[in-house]
């Protein structure tokens, strides 16, 4: 297992992580058999947007002695309701619950508190008005949660949040959602016929939000990395093509600033199925040729980090090279950081004899050579 870093928090999580969908219904043998299997497989992370008191009880008491093997992201503003999740916004009810959680759990604080589901930045200014924001950044100071974030589906609003003192952000990330622009709300995204038309392609706003993600320090994690599902299934797929789990994976941990994906496995085989990642060939990886078919949508001239233009002859890693270039044009100028990680590289686009190779495998019809000049004269390199 891979373990990656959880942007400015620090905190070192694996980047296959846990959703909560498995642990509905089961029972504290079968919770405890679930998560022995995951740790074992070097899981080490896990999201506990729910807020059923009997999956918080069966966790906390398989953690207990043991609060080092998981890192936990819980939600604020989830509530549990006659059975059922509901999303609650008033200070009193988000204390409640939140405080439930930790009494059921008895974790003592979870890693990473997270706002849940902020869409609109209404929804925001009511969350700073009624003082669960300050409540969530309370928390923090007594060490209840260790990071604050939160979750959204929309990338305007959460351009505007990172700002703002977060260190985690949530997000749906896939390459259909990916095309959508930030009009489009969560449940219009799993629908085809927002990708009917003309054609789509990939939304800046989306890209934005990454690289300022990057640049700030604040680690994401993914949720829907597989759109629901419906990107492995022909007969729900917006775009009429599907791909495998290791590809969609590949794509979200592909982005910047993504530190893990919350594998919604509700069982073992579809664990095991994101698991397979950790051990795939870079070719059972690759996603280029699978979105190059795509139909309708217009990939070209965009640089994915794919890494499909692999192997260059002066071992330029290209798709790195080209992201810490994006990063710097949209900073209008070379951070530090990305300097440093620049000048760590083992070879640099000064490198470059332009042979076109890259060019010629890249399936997006990219102008690597050209990227390579700029980038070689932006990091003087
Ligand atoms: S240049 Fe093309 S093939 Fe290479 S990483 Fe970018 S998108 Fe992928
Ligand atoms: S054109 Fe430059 S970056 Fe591309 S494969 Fe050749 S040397 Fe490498």
């Amino acid at each position: 297992m891979n373990y990656r870093k959880l942007g400015k928090s620090g905190i070192l999580v694996s980047e296959i992580a846990l959703g909560c969908a498995a642990f509905h219904g089961l029972t504290q043998d079968e919770t405890d058999a679930f998560l022995d299997y995951a740790i074992g497989n070097g899981i080490n992370c896990m999201d506990m947007y729910t807020p059923d008191p009997d999956i918080h009880a069966r966790i906390g008491a398989y953690l207990r002695g043991r609060r080092e093997k998981l890192v936990v992201q819980a939600h604020f503003c989830t509530a549990w309701r006659d059975g059922q999740y509901v999303v609650v916004r008033g200070l009193d009810d988000v204390r409640k619950s939140f405080e439930l959680m930790l009494d059921n759990s008895r974790l003592g604080f979870v890693d990473v508190g997270m706002i849940h589901y902020v869409d609109s930045m209404e929804t925001w200014r009511q969350l700073i008005d009624n003082g669960v924001v300050d409540y969530a950044l309370r928390c923090r100071e007594e060490g209840l949660i260790r990071a604050f974030g939160i979750s959204s589906h929309n990338p305007d609003v959460a351009r505007q949040l990172v700002h703002q003192g977060v260190e985690v952000l949530m997000f749906s990330i896939n390459p259909c959602y990916d095309l959508m622009p930030s009009s489009v709300d969560i449940y219009a995204m799993a629908e085809r016929s927002s990708y009917e038309g003309s054609a789509l392609c990939l939304d800046p706003s989306r890209q934005g939000l990454y690289e300022e993600c990057l640049q700030l320090g604040v680690g994401i994690t993914v949720m829907k990395t597989f759109a629901g599902g419906s990107l492995l299934d022909v007969r729900k797929s917006p775009v009429d093509r599907t791909l495998t789990p290791v590809q969609c994976i590949h794509y979200a941990l592909t982005r910047p600033a993504v530190s893990c994906i919350m594998a919604g496995a509700r069982s073992r085989e579809e664990l095991d199925a994101c698991l397979a990642y950790e051990t795939a060939a870079e070719a059972d990886r690759d996603y280029a040729v699978a979105f190059a078919d795509f139909p309708r949508i217009d990939w070209s001239g965009r640089c994915l980090y794919c890494g499909h233009c692999a192997p260059c002859p002066k071992h330029i890693d290209v798709a790195m090279v080209t992201k810490l270039l994006n990063l710097t044009i949209a900073q209008n100028g070379a951070a530090e950081t990305e300097r440093g990680h620049y000048a760590a590289l083992d070879a640099h686009a000064g490198d470059c004899i332009g042979c076109g190779a890259c060019e010629k495998r890249c399936p997006f019809s990219v102008p690597v050579m050209k990227n390579m000049r700029l980038a070689a004269q932006t990091f003087g390199l």
